[in-house]
Order: C-alpha cells, then sequence, then structure tokens
C-alpha cells in the first residue's frame, strides 16, 4: 500500500497545484492512518478511537493537533470521524452540501494547514450524493440553496452520470484548493499534501482517487 499512498498523493498534488509537489511523508503516514480507521470500521461499525473525558480535557488543554483537513458533504450519511475511527482532536473537519470548496471551506483549510499544520488535506466527495444529484437536473432550487447546487453544476461540467459526476465534482474541489498562495506555499515545502476519496455510503469503503 505504501506505494499506492504515493500515487494517490502525487495525484492529489497535481490536481490541487497543476505540479509535482514534494513528497509530503507527513500527508503519508496521516493517510496509512486514516485507510486503517476505515479498515477497522468496516471491521467494527463501531468507533474504537478516543472519545472521553480524559481526551477532552488533555486538548482542551493542549489544544489540537489533527491529522488531516477533510473536506466533505454534510450528507449525514457521510460522518468523517466514524468512517475514520477518529477520536476527538484528530480530524479537522469542514463539511457543506456537495464539499463545495467555498471561500469560508478553502479559508478553514488553510487555518488547519497554517496554524494546526495538519499534513493531509483529504476532499471527500461520496456515492448518492444529493447535491450532485440536484445538480443534474434542470429543477431550479431557490434561495442559497440555488446558488450552492450552481457551484456543484459547475464541478460536475459535462458530467451524464452520477458516479462521473461525483468525481468531476470532488476534483473541482481539490483544484479549487489551488487558489490558495497559503496551501502553494506549504506543498511547495513539502509539508502538505492532498488526496481525493469517494466514500460508498452502502459499503462504508473509502476509495482513494488515483489517475484513471
Ligand atoms: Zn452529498
Amino acid at each position: 500500500m505504501e506505494r499506492s499512498y504515493g500515487e494517490v498523493l502525487a495525484f492529489g498534488g497535481q490536481l490541487a497545484m497543476s505540479e509535482e509537489l514534494p513528497v509530503c511523508s507527513g500527508a503519508e503516514a496521516s493517510l496509512r492512518a486514516l485507510m486503517r480507521g476505515n479498515a477497522a470500521y468496516l471491521d467494527h461499525s463501531r468507533n474504537p478511537a478516543e472519545l472521553t473525558d480524559r481526551i477532552r480535557v488533555t486538548t482542551a488543554h493542549e489544544g489540537q493537533h489533527p491529522i488531516a483537513a477533510v473536506v466533505c458533504c454534510a450528507d449525514s450519511r457521510v460522518p468523517p470521524e466514524h468512517i475514520f475511527s477518529a477520536g476527538i482532536g484528530e480530524l479537522f473537519v469542514i463539511r457543506n452540501a456537495g464539499a463545495v470548496m467555498s471561500a469560508s471551506a478553502l479559508a478553514s483549510v488553510e487555518y488547519a494547514a497554517a496554524h494546526l499544520h495538519v499534513p493531509l488535506v483529504l476532499v471527500m466527495g461520496h456515492r448518492g450524493c444529493g447535491a450532485v444529484a440536484a445538480a443534474l437536473q434542470k429543477h431550479r432550487e431557490p434561495g442559497a440553496l440555488g446558488a450552492l447546487i450552481a457551484q456543484v453544476k459547475v464541478g460536475v461540467g459535462h458530467a451524464r452520470n452520477p458516479r462521473e459526476a461525483e468525481r468531476n465534482n470532488l476534483i473541482h474541489s481539490l483544484e479549487a484548493l489551488g487558489e490558495s498562495e497559503v496551501l502553494r506555499d506549504l506543498a511547495d515545502r513539502g509539508k502538505l499534501g492532498f488526496a481525493g476519496a469517494i466514500y460508498d455510503i452502502r459499503s462504508g469503503a473509502v476509495e482513494l482517487l488515483i489517475s484513471e
């Protein structure tokens, strides 16, 4: 798996920054830990991570040191802490319908990377995404939701089926990370890596994105 994590990060870096990035060993370690967590989740369907009073007290006093920033959909069937068997203080999670890289989402990723020093940004789409399904339809939602779906539509592009649309939308969100000079600088210095993934809401498996 070591080699494939490298491939996932190389592909994620290419999408996010449009260039080959130096190897970030921290990102590889985080990715390994996340996938180990997903394997435990598939095995037990419960979270074996620390969710105790002790860890609350420790992190309240000593601050947070998450291993990754995870950008994903707000869908209630896509809870990152459960999916990766993560405990208190382990994941810096940014969620909205469709996992859109909005200005506030990008700013939150910058905070996690620049101030909390997460070595990995994982953008995770999922199967059966309602926001992506809405973007494939002609019907227009009113209000702020309509504006959000319009952003998902841009991500979906010319895709005609949900699978392709989910992949396109995920890639679009990864590409939007490249707009950040803060992230680019950290990535260029080998301190930050990027990866994409699709979560299967039925099986519980996380599929890491590699080039087709
Ligand atoms: Zn969704």
